[in-house]
């Protein structure tokens, strides 16, 4: 926003007061805003041209579903476009708030309670048709349908628990803006980032207490084998320990500060007898685990959140000073009287930066699988990750291998046959893979 760089400091500085003596007070934030979701939607709906056509040539009836698929995705984005386009271009929006102007909902929070269950639920009944043909009209053949009465009680059971989740929220967001001052979104940050900080060190310990039926490795040979791996690899293992998950290919994760539980999850129990080649991939996947351990993947995506908050928050501190200003382009006449909508109309506003941030994420994510794979070849295990990909191909539901472009947009990991073309596939890689060879350490 230009009219940021005109704006002198005042003597009492705040962050809210960038954004408010020099702005334009007909700024115009609401046409600025279809229009960037427009450009998203025509961008996405180009991505969408893409895979279909990465799709149309093959007559194998997997891709073929890919193909269906893409083509609902387009059908169901532009009924979605449509009441959007009703909502935000013909002046409406203030009105719908407007409902919510009832004597029994006396306060702010009551009202934003309100307005954004109302919303949810249109959402809801809005989105269930697309939903219910997804589920029973183009499942998988093989897939179980749920029973009609299950699809809509876990439909009804998720939109109880959001709107319950959403009105706490609202509620304490619209006491804490009302009455937070002008540090609030310093105050918010530091909240939210120690809120993180807290998940990213306990959710796994309260997730592994509550949720897994851990077993032990039986496996004497593969068990050898990954404590030689950590211990080439300087990785603090803690124990071993195996996870039936169902409808899952096998996968590692670890866990824990200092010594780490590294836990190998995959459908059914490890045999006590496994091949060289299934010894192979298992070993396979627990390195490329460490290659995120070696690279520090975890703690780069760790300050990646850390420094979203702060944007998010820090734009909020910016955007508070502007706020009549957007809602005034939005179309209402008293905006200064609610807190919710202020913070409603900030989060519109954002949400195209949002999507950049989003994207920004998958593509450091993705960067991340490319790092841990490599790690893989260069212990010489790329033959073993080979295997262990392409059983995942046959087990995943995902595209196996969409358009680059598409994948690089709306998925966190590299497709699996993207994975395995990034393999270096040359000819000496075999000979290179008989021996296992030791990767620098890169410091913590
Ligand atoms: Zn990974």
């Amino acid at each position: 926003m230009t009219y940021l760089a005109q704006t002198q400091a005042p003597s009492n500085w705040t962050l809210s007061s960038l954004a408010s003596p020099a702005a334009p007070s007909n700024f115009p934030f609401l046409p600025i805003f279809v229009g960037i979701h427009v450009a998203i939607y025509l961008f996405e709906e180009y991505l969408r041209y893409r895979q279909r056509g990465s799709k149309s040539s093959s007559a194998n009836p997997t891709q073929q579903r890919w193909l269906f698929m893409v083509n609902f995705s387009t059908i169901r984005e532009l009924i979605n476009m449509l009441p959007f386009l009703v909502i935000f271009c013909s002046g409406v929006f203030p009105r719908i708030w407007d409902l919510t102007d009832r004597s029994w909902l006396r306060s702010d929070a009551t009202r934003g309670a309100a307005f954004i269950v109302g919303w949810l639920l249109a959402s809801v009944a809005f989105s269930l048709p697309f939903q219910a043909y997804e589920t029973y009209a183009i499942c998988p053949e093989g897939k179980e349908k749920p029973a009609l009465l299950g699809f809509f009680a876990e439909r009804g059971i998720a939109f109880v628990a959001t709107s319950a989740i959403c009105v706490v929220t609202v509620m304490i967001g619209v006491q804490l803006i009302s009455s937070g001052g002008p540090h609030l979104w310093l105050y918010a940050w530091l909240a939210v980032s120690a809120i993180i900080l807290a998940g990213y060190l306990l959710l796994p310990l309260i997730h592994a207490k509550m949720c897994c039926e851990f077993y032990g490795l039986e496996n004497a040979e593969l068990k050898h084998q990954i404590e030689n791996l950590a211990q080439n690899q300087n990785f603090p293992l803690g124990d071993i320990r195996t996870l039936h998950e169902p409808g899952q290919g096998c996968g590692v994760y670890f866990y824990g500060c200092g010594s780490k539980r590294l836990v190998i999850y995959q459908e059914g129990r490890i045999q006590d007898k496994l091949d060289d080649s299934e010894i192979g991939k298992i070993v396979a996947t627990v390195a490329h685990a460490l290659g995120h351990w070696n690279h520090s993947h975890n703690q780069q995506t760790l300050c990646f959140e850390l420094l979203h908050v702060f944007v998010l928050f820090l734009l909020f501190g910016i955007a508070n000073g502007g706020k009549d200003i957007i809602a005034r382009s939005f179309g209402f006449a008293q905006p200064e009287e609610s807190s919710f909508v202020s913070a409603m109309l900030f989060w519109l506003v954002y949400s195209p930066v949002e999507v950049l941030i989003w994207v920004a994420k998958r593509l450091m994510l993705r960067r991340f699988e490319t790092e841990a794979d490599q790690f893989v070849v260069g212990l010489g295990r790329g033959n073993g990750l080979r295997g262990a990909l392409s059983e995942q191909m046959q087990k995943s539901g995902k595209d196996p291998d969409p358009d680059w472009m598409y994948s690089a947009y709306h998925y966190s990991h590299p497709a699996l046959a993207e994975r395995l073309r990034m393999l270096p596939g040359h000819p000496h890689a075999a000979e290179q893979e008989q021996e296992e060879v030791k990767v620098p350490l890169l410091s913590k």
